[in-house]
């Protein structure tokens, strides 16, 4: 028998149902992945071919899938309740929580000259943050804190929000959304001065497995002038506010 692990294929598809060794090594290793909620890489993992079908083609067959998988389950899709659930959920999932996937929808953002010379620190604060557990695809929910200090150039604030919310409308880890920020910040801003706090409920912690309802999970990522104990330290105060 080869020992490369990949899921055996049934039908010519991969499936989960045929049991071996490796295979349950594997599943073993995604419970683990999922449950440390493991990150592997600071892009989002995207397919070469991910944008060569359409929104609408890929709404069609996202909405034949779930309807096999709510079929699956048991439910009688003829009921008037569930009848619309396969096509809401596929447009939801290319339009809404995961419209941050493709590139297209990236904020245009422009940045105009700082005239005031406003020197000191820009903290935007309590922005709301709606993203999706990669690992469960269950919804993330909280608040990102961002700050950044001018070299000369400025955004209008609802664009920090913008970016925030484009790049939480993936399948996430939390840590990767973090990076994914500041990295578009340092970009947009011309400036390694960019900080972010994202303090955030995970539904697979609160709603399944450990099922832990209080607990949040914060990242940071400070860049530039705010690897400085001092500058820190302010942007800190400023989120405590
Ligand atoms: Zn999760």
């Amino acid at each position: 028998m080869k020992e490369d692990i990949v899921l055996p294929k049934v039908n010519g598809k991969r499936s989960g149902l045929n049991g071996n060794g490796k295979h349950n090594q594997l599943i073993n290793n995604f419970d683990l992945i999922g449950d440390n909620h493991v990150g592997t890489s600071i892009d989002t993992p995207m397919r070469e071919d991910a944008f060569d079908i359409t929104d609408n083609e890929k709404m069609a067959i996202i909405e034949d899938k779930f309807r096999d998988i709510m079929e699956t389950l048991g439910l009688d899709l003829t009921d008037d309740s569930l009848q619309g659930t396969p096509h809401r959920v596929a447009k939801m999932f290319v339009k809404e929580i995961f419209y941050g996937l493709n590139p297209e929808n990236k904020p245009k953002i422009s940045v105009f000259e700082n005239k005031f010379n406003y020197g000191e620190m820009l903290v935007e604060k309590n922005i709301n943050m709606n993203s999706t557990c990669e690992h469960h695809f269950l919804p993330i929910v909280g608040k990102a804190h961002v700050a950044y200090i001018s070299n000369g150039e400025v955004i209008g604030l609802s664009k920090i929000n913008r970016i925030v919310d484009y790049f939480a409308r993936r399948p996430q880890v939390q840590e990767r959304l973090t990076v994914q920020i500041v990295n578009e910040l340092k970009n947009v801003l011309k400036t390694d001065d960019v900080a972010i706090i994202i303090d955030a409920k995970h539904m697979c912690v609160s709603s399944r497995g450990i099922q832990d309802e209080s607990s949040s999970t914060v990242t940071a990522e400070y860049s530039g002038k705010f690897k400085e104990k001092s500058v820190r330290e302010e942007f800190l105060k400023y989120v405590i506010l």
